[in-house]
Formats: C-alpha cells, sequence, structure tokens
C-alpha cells in the first residue's frame, strides 16, 4: 500500500480505515500509545465498520504507523484489510481516543481469551493491586462470549452489569494508556466478582482455613489431599483433581459415570506436561497461545498418569491455566489435574451455582463458586497436530465465534442460517461474506443439550443481528436439527435448503480453504460413521466429485448391513459379525478359522438372532461406512469389542496400538490388500474388504501382534484410498484428468496414522491435498458446510 503522493518531509493528513477484529481487542489505546511516540497528531475511533485512524504528520511516521499496526497489532485483533484516504478536515494537536461515531456499531463479538502474561504476572506479584485476584483481565485477555448477553459489547451488556467500577479501576478504564483502557470485563478486589470455597456435601467447612492464603488456594490444598472439587470456570463448571492420585481419578470416573472418555488435563507450566508428554515447537505454540485449548499429546515422558485418564490410548490431553483462577489454583500444584467438564456422562456442563449444587453434589465435596454469572456454556477446545499442522478437533472457547471468511464469490451471499448435525453439533451464521460458526454444542439426543442449542441459536441471532432468509439443514429425516430447520422454514415461511450430510463435508473443507465459488470440482474423499445419503441409504465411506453446488458420487466403501442398527454403532462384535458374514460366510469362517479364540467368541453371541435379521433386511440397514469397518477390525483385535462407551472409542483405541515401526519400516507388500470392483446394481467402485480379512484372520492364526497387524491395516487402508483416487482421476473412457486436487474430511480423519498417510500418499501421487485445520474434520464442522452450500445456491438463485 502507498501513501498519496507528497513530499516526503511535508505534514500531510490522512485517514486509515481499519477492518477487521479490531473492537473490544484494545485496538484504539495501541494506536494511541503508536502514535504519540511516532510524534502523529490526530484521533482514533470505533464506527460502525471498524476503526478510523485519522493523523497528521510526516509520510515517514505515518508509514511507520502503518506498519506498526501491521506487524504489532494488540495480541487479540485480527486486521482483514487498512484502506488509506486523504483527510481534509482539522484534527487535534495531541493525538486522542475520541468518541465512537454514531450508529449501529457493527457487530463483532471476540471469543474468550487465556489470561495473558502480564495479567499472570499481576496475580502473583505481592505488591500489585491484583494481587491473587481470581477475576484479573484486561483488553488483551479475559472473558469475552461466555459473559455477553446482548450487543454492543460494553459492559452493561455482559455478567459484569451488576459490578460498578471503583475509582483505582475506573480511572484506569479511561485512561488511553492503561492495558485496562475499555476493557468491559476490568474490576478487582474492590469491587468485582469474588470466589467462595463451598461444601457441596452440606457439613460443615473443615478444611484449614488458616493454613491457606485464601478459598482459591485452599482449593489445591484439597486436590492434593485426594479430593474432587468442582471450579466455576469461564465457560461452566469443570470437575478438579489430583491426576496423579489413581484412587481418586477411578472415583471420580465412577460417580461422574463416565467410563472410559479420557479426562482433560491441567499442568501449571510446560515444564511439567514434557515430564509426561513430547511436546513439539507448534504444540508448545498452541498450549501457550490465546486461544490455550487442549491439545492432545503423545504420551512418553520420564513419568507416567494412571491408565485410567486416557484409557486405552497413547495420547493425553493436555492444557495450560486458562484462567486467573486455574493459575492461582494450580500455582503449588507439582503434578497435572484432571480439569474435566462438570455434568453427569453425556450432559451439558453446569453454568449456575444452583446446579452445580444440585448436579455436582454426588460427585464432589467441594465447589469453588464465584458470582459472576456465565451467559454462555463454552467447552474448552481440542486441538491435534497432524502432518506438522494444528487441527481443531472441537472448536469452543478460543475460537467461538471468530469470523470465517467465505472465500471469492460469496461476497454477495444473503443472511443464511445452517442447523448442523447430530452429534458434536454446532450451526453456522452467514453474514457480510463471513460464516460464523457456533462454539461446540454436543449431542442433541441428549435433552438438556438439545435446550441449549436453542438457547444458543436465539443468542447468537441477538447478538449478531440475523435475520436469514433460508435455512439449511441435514437431509437425514430424523436429526433434531433437521426436525428443526423443517419446522422453522415452515413457521417462519423461509426458503429450506437441504445437504447431504458427506457433500456439506466436502463443502466445509473447500471453505476453510479459501477454495473460490468459481472453482472447478475436487474430489472429495469423506470418511465417518454414517450420514444419510442421496438414495436414502446410509453412507459413510464416500468418494464424492464436488464442487459447492453440486456432487456426483464416484465411489464408495461396501455397504454392510448393521444388525441392530443404532446398537451396532455401541456394539462393535456386531459390525464384526456381519463383515465376516458378508465377505466369508460362517461355513467357511468356522471352517479355516475356529482355532481362533474370536470364533470361540461369536460362537457365544447370539448369531441366530443377528443371521435373521440381515436376512430379512430388519433393523439391519446397510451402510458403505469407514467408521464402522474400523469398528469390525478393532473388534477382531479385542478392542472395544463388547461395547464403546463413545464414538470413535474402537477406533481411537485401534489407532493408539499402531506400531509406528511396523507402520513405517515393513514392507509395503504386508500392509493389507484391498479390491476395487464394481457394485453389482449400480455398477459404483467400491472398496472391497475381503482379501484384507483374510490377511487379518491369517495374521490373527500366526499370532501376529495386534500392533502389527493394526498398522497392516492402516497402512492398507491409506493404499486403497488413493489408489481408489487415482483409478478416479482418469475418466473411465480416455485421458482426460477428473479433478487434481482432493479435499480430506469426515471424522475418520482425525486419526493422525489415516490421516498422515493418506496425505503422504496422495502428495506422492502429485494430488493438491485439503485438508481442515480450522473447523473440525468431524460433524462439528458440518455446519460450516451446509452453510457454504446454501450460499452458493443462494447466490445462483439471484443469477
Ligand atoms: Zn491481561
Ligand atoms: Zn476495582
Amino acid at each position: 500500500m502507498s501513501l498519496p503522493p507528497r513530499h516526503a518531509a511535508a505534514p500531510q493528513a490522512i485517514e486509515l480505515r481499519v477492518r477487521g477484529r479490531v473492537q473490544g481487542v484494545g485496538f484504539r489505546p495501541t494506536v494511541w500509545r503508536y502514535a504519540r511516540e511516532l510524534g502523529l497528531a490526530g484521533e482514533v475511533l470505533n464506527d460502525a465498520d471498524g476503526v478510523l485512524v485519522r493523523v497528521a504528520g510526516s509520510e515517514a511516521a505515518i508509514s511507520a504507523l502503518i506498519l506498526r499496526l501491521q506487524n504489532k497489532p494488540p495480541p487479540l485483533a485480527r486486521i482483514d484489510g487498512i484502506e488509506i484516504s486523504a483527510f481534509v478536515d482539522a484534527l487535534p494537536d495531541e493525538f486522542r481516543v475520541a468518541e465512537s461515531a454514531a450508529g449501529r456499531a457493527h457487530t463483532q463479538v471476540a471469543p474468550d481469551a487465556a489470561i495473558c502474561a502480564a495479567c499472570a504476572e499481576e496475580i502473583v506479584d505481592p505488591f500489585a493491586r491484583r494481587y491473587r485476584y481470581a477475576f484479573a483481565n484486561c483488553t488483551h485477555c479475559g472473558p469475552r462470549l461466555s459473559i455477553m448477553q446482548a450487543i454492543p459489547y460494553d459492559r452493561t451488556s455482559t455478567t459484569m452489569a451488576p459490578f460498578g467500577l471503583c475509582g483505582a479501576c475506573d480511572a484506569e478504564y479511561r485512561d488511553p494508556a492503561d492495558r485496562r483502557f475499555r476493557a468491559e470485563a476490568i474490576s478487582c478486589h474492590a469491587c468485582g466478582p469474588k470466589a467462595a470455597l463451598v461444601r457441596l456435601d452440606g457439613r460443615p467447612t473443615s478444611f484449614d482455613q488458616h493454613s491457606m492464603l485464601d478459598d482459591v488456594d485452599a482449593v489445591c490444598g484439597l486436590i492434593q489431599k485426594g479430593e474432587i472439587v468442582a471450579i466455576k470456570g469461564l465457560g461452566g463448571y469443570q470437575l478438579a483433581c489430583d491426576a496423579g492420585n489413581a484412587a481418586t481419578v477411578g472415583r471420580l470416573r465412577q460417580l461422574k459415570r463416565r467410563d472410559a472418555k479420557p479426562f482433560a488435563l491441567m499442568a501449571r507450566d510446560l515444564d511439567l506436561i514434557r515430564r509426561y508428554c513430547a511436546v513439539s515447537d507448534e504444540e508448545a505454540r498452541q498450549l501457550t497461545g490465546p486461544q490455550a485449548p487442549i491439545v492432545l499429546l503423545r504420551a512418553e515422558g520420564p513419568e507416567r498418569l494412571p491408565e485410567a485418564i486416557a484409557p486405552g490410548l497413547a495420547t493425553l490431553g493436555f492444557m495450560l491455566p486458562t484462567t486467573p483462577i486455574h493459575l492461582l489454583v494450580l500455582r503449588r500444584m507439582n503434578r497435572p489435574v484432571v480439569m474435566t467438564s462438570g455434568n453427569l456422562s453425556d450432559e451439558p456442563q453446569a453454568i449456575d451455582n444452583a446446579d452445580a449444587r444440585e448436579r455436582l453434589a454426588g460427585i464432589a465435596a467441594y465447589a469453588l463458586a464465584h458470582d459472576r454469572e456465565i451467559a454462555n456454556r463454552i467447552d474448552d477446545s481440542v486441538v491435534r497436530v497432524m502432518d506438522k499442522r494444528a487441527r481443531v478437533l472441537r472448536r469452543a472457547r478460543g475460537f467461538a465465534p471468530a469470523p470465517i471468511g467465505l472465500p471469492e464469490g460469496f461476497a454477495g451471499s444473503p443472511e443464511l442460517l445452517a442447523f448442523g448435525g447430530e452429534l458434536k453439533a454446532t450451526f453456522c451464521l452467514v453474514k457480510d461474506g463471513e460464516a460464523i460458526l457456533s462454539q461446540h454444542q454436543g449431542d442433541l439426543e441428549d435433552g438438556a443439550t438439545y435446550y441449549d442449542y436453542l438457547k444458543s441459536l436465539a443468542l447468537y441471532r441477538d447478538l449478531f443481528g440475523h435475520a436469514p432468509i433460508a435455512l439449511v439443514a441435514d437431509r437425514h429425516p430424523e436429526y433434531l436439527s433437521s426436525k428443526l430447520a423443517r419446522e422453522r422454514a415452515r413457521s417462519e415461511m423461509l426458503t429450506l435448503i437441504e445437504a447431504q450430510h458427506h457433500h456439506a463435508h466436502v463443502a466445509a473443507c473447500l471453505a476453510e480453504n479459501g477454495r473460490s465459488l468459481a472453482a472447478p470440482a475436487v474430489l472429495g474423499i469423506v470418511l465417518d460413521g454414517l450420514g444419510w445419503g442421496n438414495d436414502d441409504s446410509l453412507w459413510g465411506g464416500e468418494f464424492l466429485l464436488a464442487d459447492y453446488r453440486r456432487f456426483t458420487r464416484l465411489a464408495t466403501f461396501k455397504p454392510v448391513p448393521l444388525p441392530g442398527g443404532s446398537q451396532a454403532a455401541r456394539e462393535p462384535w456386531r459390525n464384526l459379525y456381519a463383515h465376516l458374514m458378508a465377505e466369508i460366510g460362517w461355513p467357511a469362517f468356522a471352517m479355516n478359522f475356529s482355532e481362533l479364540e474370536l470364533h470361540t467368541y461369536l460362537m457365544g453371541r447370539p448369531r441366530a438372532t443377528l443371521d435373521a435379521m440381515i436376512k430379512n433386511g430388519i433393523n439391519a440397514p446397510r451402510a458403505s461406512s469407514c467408521g464402522r469397518l474400523l469398528d469390525a477390525v478393532a473388534a477382531a483385535l479385542d478392542i472395544c469389542r463388547d461395547r464403546q462407551a463413545y464414538e470413535g472409542e474402537a477406533a481411537a483405541r485401534l489407532e493408539a496400538i499402531v506400531d509406528e515401526h511396523a507402520l513405517r519400516h515393513e514392507d509395503e507388500s504386508l500392509a493389507y490388500p484391498f479390491t476395487m470392483p464394481k457394485l453389482r446394481d449400480c455398477g459404483l467402485p467400491y472398496v472391497e474388504p475381503l482379501a484384507m480379512w483374510h490377511a487379518l484372520l491369517g495374521d490373527l492364526i500366526l499370532r501376529t501382534p495386534g500392533p502389527v497387524i493394526a498398522a497392516r491395516f492402516h497402512k492398507g487402508l491409506a493404499k486403497v484410498i488413493v489408489s481408489m483416487a487415482k483409478k478416479l482421476a482418469r475418466q473411465d473412457d480416455g485421458d482426460a484428468i477428473r479433478f487434481d486436487t482432493v479435499a480430506l474430511s469426515g471424522g475418520c480423519f482425525q486419526n493422525r496414522i489415516l490421516f498422515e498417510e493418506v496425505v503422504r500418499r496422495l502428495g506422492a501421487e502429485n494430488f493438491v491435498v485439503l485438508s481442515h485445520a480450522h473447523v473440525p474434520a468431524g460433524d462439528g464442522g458440518l455446519a460450516l458446510g451446509q452453510a457454504a452450500i446454501g450460499a452458493a445456491h443462494l447466490i445462483d438463485e439471484d443469477c
């Protein structure tokens, strides 16, 4: 960008229009500070489109200001563009922060941010005003979405409204030189919220208060003694206990009725995490960034935690203290702490004190409560570094509701609302060419979660002043989100657009990679559990030639019955049995593999019932699912054979046991073979696992170790996926290339080994590979794809 031509030394006045996330993030005081340092005159103000900077001074100083804003913006800001124009009116000699220009503020809602270094230092400094203050924050950190009740973002529309500012806080709030200038959540010991330790079991408080600094400090002592403590965190209550205490961890599992899902961990600092996990540079960057998510790390280090933290997995999910409360509680803890959501099983976590008292009393004897209300429930986000890039697996605290810019071609989209899927649901608003994806809502089949989803829909509509003309839903007839969208479209007379599940996955991947609306179609490879197909059957391992507007199903996985329907998803042995029957049949299996323990196991199951279901097609829908194939293979290795406690457990454990040496160094010929014949009824090529099963069962006879079998299976699966892509890239009848780009999506690609193997092999075949990083590959990203499909549809209609 260049300045209007003038003589370099001559003073001039210009106006900078700064767009992006520039309000509520300390942008004006930063400009103020830079301008003063550079000796510039003028002013800075907020208006409906962002921030306006009007400056007068030498060209060199103005250039320096622009450069500094671009290179060193405030930590939570995101500059999307700076436009420069000449300014002719008079400007104040002393640079100032002017009042906001009139007009409705552009509705920007910043995500919550982890405590910044400056605030972290203050609360441990005995001479600072906010020493041990559990709610310290500034314009660079602290709560945003979690306390917002309405727009515009000022104190009166947050749950900080009941707390009037004391004189000292008020002075900081008004001083542009202070990092708390216009920090809406500003407070201190004198005027702000207070934390208090309470007993949930009704008994008198018995902890030794005299040896503790305050209630927050007492929590540390209780945790060290083996207690489970409920802590009111940023976006909801959490349950904390000593992660090194196997008995307490076991008790927490039992009381929370959470039998296998891994617990998240929090540790004082990176050094402590490194005692238990390998941490790469990128992983460290994620842990210490303002989003401060849970990062899945490889569990390897000099020390071990009890198996009950993450049963059967080779990873641990760690985060660093995200708020002053967490920092103060963990300060003296020399061991990691379990920091899991404050709920029973799959319910949403408690957010208010009364609810916590009622629901958590049976789990935790104590609660660290406080009197700042949580306006919006927000879970911790989860990130995993795969193929050297951080991939968001659960997008919530720290990430939502930061807008995702839609690619070229989408600028003219009308406002619309996409309702997402059913499990790990999110929803997505389109407004002003941007997609606003909600925080992770959870599984809608849980009543309380569904209620929360409705509440969030209403809140987002208000926060963003959103008036959709169309609603987008998954084609599934039974998803609660789809039913809701259909009902609302009817009652509010809005256009209803239905998006196919796997098409939406591909579109999400295209959108987050900035693929333009006019770009040619790609091959979308979508591997997940189940989604409703266009032929009204269940899909879940799909090769789609797709752009935002349409898709053609080019190939699939073998459709295999799911005996027992949804029960088959919970009980992997059912998929294993269905696979073996579809491929080999009982007589051949019994004849060749009767010496296997697996044979004895299946003999003991109700085979006749399953056979009848499969034969008569009763409660045994066929599904071309990659997820269910992974379940079946896991079950063959006796992983979660009887049942899995959470979606994807069997596949996650199968990934966890992979022998990486075998994966990398064994001869390619040992990878299990798959073939690619065509389906009889429709001629569609499909991934046929018959040869894989023979090789796998043969390895079981040879007593090949499970980790080696798992490695050969992953490698074989990656190979056939890439072979299929190569085969599909060329038209049946000629040499014309159909696509040169492949987009990977679906929950199965959260499996690091499968993902990295597929990416590496596609790269070796010179495909351009698009994958997820900012939104989940699983159903948490679905709503973004639905939104893009809906927008493309509406833009076309308009033409
Ligand atoms: Zn701060
Ligand atoms: Zn104060």
